[in-house]
């Protein structure tokens, strides 16, 4: 079975660079396969993330039709850092601890904690306001809306807050979805309700579990409920009664309540009703400090040039900046080489073209245009065929992805077309890689690409 897993990865090897194959791919080793489970090692939890984000798709994909069957994957990762070690070893051996211990609420990730966001001048008042409502939810901010760009930061507040609020209750039952996870929750309840009317009623337990069970309700991006009517409706009532109930509810969102298209008034309204917190993009000794930061929680060695060297040069976002110590730290352990200012240049060297802030919206239409055999005139023109259509939209996609260009922006890049344009594709490509798998790895690969670029 094992050469099932050296087959796949095989397969996707000759789309990738050969730096990125002896530097990503090989370390990744396959311990076991087989009763729809593989388990990996990786050599430390960056490299794992790196390879899941990148290749696992790809590879997964490739493995699921060689094999006929689906696998779920487990990762080995050495030497765990503190963040990620199970609760009851962080406890200590307090009887009274142990005793107030719960289970950390499900859906809520252990990695982000007040204790580890950085704060600076950009997010200060949302870090701050988001301590507020943990320390006294319910009863005034309700609800706080907390709004971004990619990669600042508001999933880890939101999460934060749910820790936070956990600690200080922990009988309380905190409740923390994704938008996506929650509409699709909501659609799956009422298409089984249609199909066994008789059975106990879905959307009951669908609405005890939203509306009445929560004590804190925490979503995240509630931009995705745009356009999906049925859900809004949902979403409206859910936030009534707990609203009503003084449960504290959180939101985070690309864009204030005002500017989200395609949601009904009555929520925007709603949404800006309590407390709406702007979170901006870290200035550079923000990312100094949250590079050291990530550096002792990895429990990397790592010197101030090296960190400033690394706020230098990447700059978008903390996700990105993450990324970038990511590979600092994989590069230094396959190469044996200690992380100073000279590997680190070296390295960010490399980095700059292949890192988002790198990519030009050109650079993206160029390598759609190549990968679909269309002419970029054609990309980014007014033609409404289904063969160039939908490489635009793919190509728009990418764009808002990966350079995080507002919507105008990218319209006015593809032959002046409305931002409304822009969003509608961007969405669509969104639906469609959750759910059209052969979509999915055209893009995955598309993205590979431009990041070997
Ligand atoms: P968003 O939800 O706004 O897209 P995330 O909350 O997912 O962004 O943040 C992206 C990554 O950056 C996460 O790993 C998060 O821990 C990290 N991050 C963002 N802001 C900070 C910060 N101020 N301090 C520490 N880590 C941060
Ligand atoms: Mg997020």
């Amino acid at each position: 079975m094992i050469e099932l897993w050296g087959e796949a990865v095989r397969s996707i090897e000759e789309r990738v660079k050969p730096a990125n194959r002896d530097q990503w791919l090989r370390p990744i080793e396959c311990l076991a396969i087989g009763e729809g489970r593989i388990r990996l090692r990786a050599p430390n939890r960056y490299h794992k993330e790196w390879f899941e984000d990148n290749f696992l798709p790809s590879i997964l994909e490739n493995l699921q039709e060689r094999a006929q069957t689906s696998f779920a994957v487990e990762f080995e990762v050495p030497e765990e850092s503190p963040m990620t070690a199970k609760p009851q070893e962080a406890l200590g051996d307090s009887v009274r601890e142990v005793a107030a211990w719960r289970p950390t609420p499900a859906g809520l990730d252990n990695r982000y904690t007040f204790e580890t966001f950085v704060v600076g001048a950009r997010n200060q008042f949302g870090h701050a306001a988001a301590r507020m409502v943990a320390g006294s939810p319910g009863s005034k901010y309700n609800p706080l809306f907390l709004y971004g760009g990619v990669g600042l930061g508001k999933t880890h507040l939101l999460h934060a807050i749910g820790h936070e609020i956990h600690r200080q209750h922990p009988d309380w039952k905190i409740t923390v979805v994704t938008c996506e996870q929650f509409v699709s929750h909501f659609i799956r309840s009422m298409m089984n309700q249609r199909k066994q009317p008789s059975s106990i009623s879905l959307m009951e337990e669908f609405r005890s579990h939203y509306r009445e069970k929560p004590d804190v309700l925490l979503v995240d991006d509630i931009q995705f409920l745009a356009n999906k009517d049925s859900s809004q409706d949902e979403f409206f009532h859910t936030f009534n009664a707990l609203h009503l109930a003084q449960k504290q509810i959180v939101l985070t969102c690309d864009k204030l309540p005002a500017e989200l298209p395609g949601v009904e008034e009555r929520l925007q309204s709603r949404f800006a009703w309590g407390l709406i917190a702007e979170i901006g993009h870290p200035d550079l000794e923000t990312r100094v400090a949250i590079i050291k930061r990530k550096a002792e929680i990895e429990r990397m060695a790592l010197g101030d040039d090296v960190a400033l060297a690394i706020a230098t040069a990447v700059r978008s976002n903390v996700r990105e900046l993450e990324g970038a110590l990511l590979q600092l730290s994989a590069r230094s352990s396959i190469t044996g080489r200690s992380i100073d200012k000279e590997f680190a240049e070296e390295v960010l060297r490399d980095l700059v073209s292949a890192t988002p802030q790198g990519f030009s919206i050109e650079s993206i239409q160029r390598e759609v245009a190549t990968y679909f055999d269309i002419k970029l005139h054609d990309l980014k023109g007014p033609k409404r065929l289904q063969s160039v259509a939908r490489p635009r939209m793919i190509a728009m996609y990418l764009a808002r992805k990966l350079t995080g260009a507002s919507f105008p922006e990218i319209g006015s890049r593809f032959g002046g077309k409305d931002h409304s344009t822009v969003i509608s594709a961007v969405k669509k490509i969104e639906r469609l890689v959750a759910e059209d798998s052969n979509l999915r790895s055209v893009v995955t690969t598309l993205e590979s690409h431009l990041r070997q670029r």
